[in-house]
């Protein structure tokens, strides 16, 4: 099962936000739109896309509240695509929490790279020198490979949905730490997703159906009772 990068477009004029979806959709992303501030938010909280491309002059409000209301739950790469050019409008977008920009017009090449840029700059932030540089976690026989966005065991496709994917992805990169089932559940449902741990123990039940020879005595993820979960500490 291939899992494609998702990007969220938040941009008011149809013609840029079409030729910028017909270039991510041509290059194996899922792409989502939305036409003004609020249904961005909306969607940013709902999907929590994997990169997400914002118009600072939208019709509803300021593309910079755009990226406050983001920033106070995620820390979404979001790349400002705006006609300004004065640099004040960049700088604040910036300490605001935005990754990068681009400035309208630009290239499909130009576009692809930033976008490629913020999805392997989100990985690296994170995890170890070793992860950041193959792209990939091992742990005995479980291997989760970020680019393909694939996990394997015994170099078999475990074949993780979406979600599953995310929350193994997430646990393997804080691998030996404990992520809450508050950050588990915010990072992958979105702020406004189930606060209720039964949907993470159920993916959770078939995440370790899919990797451990033994569920109920797990070698990769461990609970920790109350708290959360735990990937074992890779190679
Ligand atoms: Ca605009």
């Amino acid at each position: 099962m291939t899992v494609k990068p998702k990007i969220l477009i938040i941009e008011d004029e149809p013609n840029i936000a079409s030729f910028m979806s017909t270039i991510l959709a041509s290059n194996s992303f899922t792409v989502l739109r939305a036409s003004n501030g609020a249904g961005g938010l909306m969607l940013a909280s709902s999907h929590c896309p994997d990169v997400i491309l914002l118009d600072l002059g939208l019709p509803d409000m300021d593309g910079k509240e755009v990226i406050r209301g983001i920033r106070q739950w995620s820390q979404i790469p979001i790349i400002v695509v705006s006609a300004r050019s004065q640099e004040y409008d960049k700088v604040e977008a910036l300490d605001l929490g935005a990754d990068d920009y681009v400035t309208k017009p630009f290239g499909t090449s130009e576009l692809l790279a930033r976008v490629r840029t913020a999805l392997r700059h989100a990985r690296s932030v994170t995890i170890d020198a070793t992860v950041a540089q193959t792209g990939r976690f091992t742990a005995g026989e479980l291997t989760v490979d970020f680019d393909k966005r694939r996990a394997y065991i015994r170099g078999e496709d475990a074949h993780l949905t979406q979600n599953e994917f995310r929350i193994v992805a997430l646990l393997a990169r804080h691998a030996g730490r404990v992520l809450t089932y508050d950050m588990l559940l915010r990072t992958v449902w979105g702020p406004n997703g189930s606060s209720d741990n039964q949907i993470l123990r159920v993916n959770m039940a078939n995440i370790r159906r899919k990797i451990e020879a033994n569920p109920g005595e797990p070698k990769y993820i461990f609970t920790e009772m109350g708290v959360g979960y735990r990937m074992v500490e890779g190679d």
